[in-house]
C-alpha cells in the first residue's frame, strides 16, 4: 500500500491511473478504523481497479465545543488495517494544506441538512460537504462509498453530487454492528463500561420501531413513544432526538406510508452517538 500525504501527489497519481483506464474507488474516513470502515473498503476493493482511502480528521465538521482535539487517532494501526483489506493508496493530507489560512469557500446543501443532526450541529454538514468536494477533486474517483450509519451525511453527499452535476457515483453501505447491536463508531472508544452497556438501548429502540412497523403501525408518534420509553429506561442515556423522516427529503412524517428513516441521537455522558434504520417499500 502506498501512502500519499500531499494533494499534488494525489492528483498526479489519480490522473495517471485514469489515463491508463483504471476505475478508481474511494472511501473517505476520519480514521481509527473498525469493521464498519473495513466493510466499505472491501466493497471498494470489489468495485474498482484501485482503492483509495482517505484519512483526514476534518476540523471544519466539528463544532467549537466538540471533540476535534480528542478524536481518536492511530496512524500506524489504521495503515496496517487498510493495507490488510487491499487498499492501494492511503491518502492522509495535512490540515494546513487542506485549509490554508486564506480558505474562504464552503459548500452548503440546504434542505436535507436542516433537520436531525443539523439542528444540534448547524455547521457540521457544511464542513462535510466542503471536505468531500475537495477530496473528490483530489482523488477523482469513479465510485465513492459511504456508510448508512451516517444516513443524513450520505443523503447530503448524494444531493451535492446531483445538484453540482458531479461525475462520481455515491454508494451507501449497511451499518456494521457489535454483537449487542450497537453501531460501530470510532467514538465508542470514549464510552465508560457502564455507558457502553446502556448504549445497546439505541439499537433496542430501533428494533422496537421495526417490530411495530412490521405489525402495520403507521403512526409515527406511537412508534416514537415506545422508542423513547426504551431509551429513557436507561438513566445514562440522554436523548438528543428520535425522529421518523421521509428517507429522501429527511422531513418528519406523521403517517408512515413511504420510505422512511427512523433516526436517533443520544448522549452517553459526553459522548454523542447516532444510529438509524431505513425502511423501504413499506
Ligand atoms: P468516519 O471515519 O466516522 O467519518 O466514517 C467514515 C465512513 O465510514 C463514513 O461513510 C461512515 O458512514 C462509515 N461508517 C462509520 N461507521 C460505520 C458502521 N458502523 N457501519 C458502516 N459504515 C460506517
Amino acid at each position: 500500500m502506498k501512502t500519499i500525504k500531499t494533494i499534488k501527489e494525489m492528483k498526479e497519481f489519480s490522473s495517471q491511473a485514469r489515463r491508463t483506464g483504471k476505475t478508481l474507488t474511494f472511501v473517505p474516513t476520519m480514521g481509527f478504523f473498525h469493521e464498519g470502515h473495513l466493510s466499505l473498503m472491501r466493497e471498494g476493493r470489489k468495485r474498482g481497479d484501485l482503492l483509495i482511502v482517505s484519512l483526514f480528521v476534518n476540523p471544519t465538521q466539528f463544532g467549537p465545543h466538540e471533540d476535534f482535539k480528542n478524536y481518536p487517532r492511530d496512524f500506524q494501526r489504521d495503515s496496517k488495517m487498510a493495507g490488510e483489506v487491499g487498499t492501494d493508496v492511503l491518502f492522509a493530507p495535512e490540515v494546513g494544506e487542506m485549509y490554508p489560512p486564506d480558505h474562504q469557500t464552503n459548500v452548503r446543501v440546504e434542505k436535507v441538512t436542516q433537520n436531525l443532526c443539523g439542528r444540534a450541529r448547524p455547521t457540521h454538514f457544511q464542513g462535510v460537504t466542503t471536505v468531500v468536494l475537495m477530496l473528490f477533486e483530489m482523488v477523482m474517483p469513479h465510485v465513492a462509498i459511504f456508510g448508512e450509519k451516517d444516513y443524513q451525511q450520505l443523503v447530503t453527499v448524494q444531493q451535492m453530487v446531483k445538484d453540482l452535476h458531479m461525475s462520481v457515483e455515491v454508494i451507501g453501505m449497511p451499518t456494521v454492528r457489535e454483537a449487542d447491536g450497537l453501531a460501530m463508531s470510532s467514538r465508542n472508544t470514549y464510552l465508560l463500561p457502564e455507558e457502553r452497556k446502556a448504549a445497546s438501548s439505541l439499537y433496542r429502540s430501533l428494533q422496537k420501531a421495526k417490530e411495530l412497523l412490521q405489525k402495520g403501525e403507521q403512526r409515527a408518534d406511537r412508534i416514537l413513544l415506545e422508542m423513547k420509553e426504551i431509551l429513557q429506561s436507561e438513566p445514562l442515556v440522554r436523548i438528543d432526538y428520535a425522529q421518523i423522516c421521509d428517507a429522501h427529503t429527511l422531513q418528519d412524517v406523521n403517517r408512515i406510508e413511504r420510505d422512511v428513516v427512523v433516526a436517533l441521537a443520544a448522549y452517553l455522558g459526553k459522548t454523542r452517538l447516532i444510529d438509524n434504520l431505513v425502511f423501504r417499500n413499506l
